[in-house]
């Protein structure tokens, strides 16, 4: 699996790190299928987590509009432009996933929803510019892999 990410999705990404400063954030990620196993980030919804460290707690209505605004986009070619994963920030500690960020995404792929596999993107940004971050894959039945993520630059 290869995951890459584009260089607008990127600079998105920094702007809405840089305005959010210590507070978390976080939405889903919107992907395309570059060929069978290699995806690349699309676009990604943002918004602010409600409950601090309490991830996976969103307004599920606001992720929906975007996602559906993103496969009216994309013509509805599911096959090809889909939801990726998940997304979110840890300003104030290591991108490597908790405990609950890692059950959070067993529940999201184990649990009848239809996701067979999903992304886990975590972000901090440093110094106002740097970003590190963190890609794990979450599949159904298998044990979380990270994944590389690198920059698509255009
Ligand atoms: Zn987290």
């Amino acid at each position: 699996m290869r995951v890459d990410i584009s260089s607008h999705v990127k600079d998105k990404l920094r702007k809405a790190l840089r305005a959010s400063g210590s507070r978390e954030i976080g939405g889903v990620l919107m992907g395309e299928q570059i060929e069978p196993g290699h995806f690349k980030v699309v676009d990604l919804s943002i918004d602010s987590q409600t409950g601090g460290r309490a991830h996976f707690v969103r307004d599920t209505e606001a992720h929906a509009e975007a996602l559906a605004a993103f496969f009216r986009q994309t013509g509805h070619q599911y096959d090809r432009f889909n939801y990726l994963g998940e997304w979110h920030s840890h300003p104030r500690f290591s991108v490597t996933p908790s405990t609950q960020d890692v059950s959070s995404m067993i529940d999201l792929v184990e649990g009848g929803r239809g996701i067979d596999f999903a992304v886990l993107l975590i972000v901090r940004l440093h110094w106002w510019r740097w970003i590190t971050c963190s890609c794990t894959l979450f599949c159904r039945g298998a044990k979380p892999v990270p994944v590389d993520l690198s920059e698509e630059n255009r």
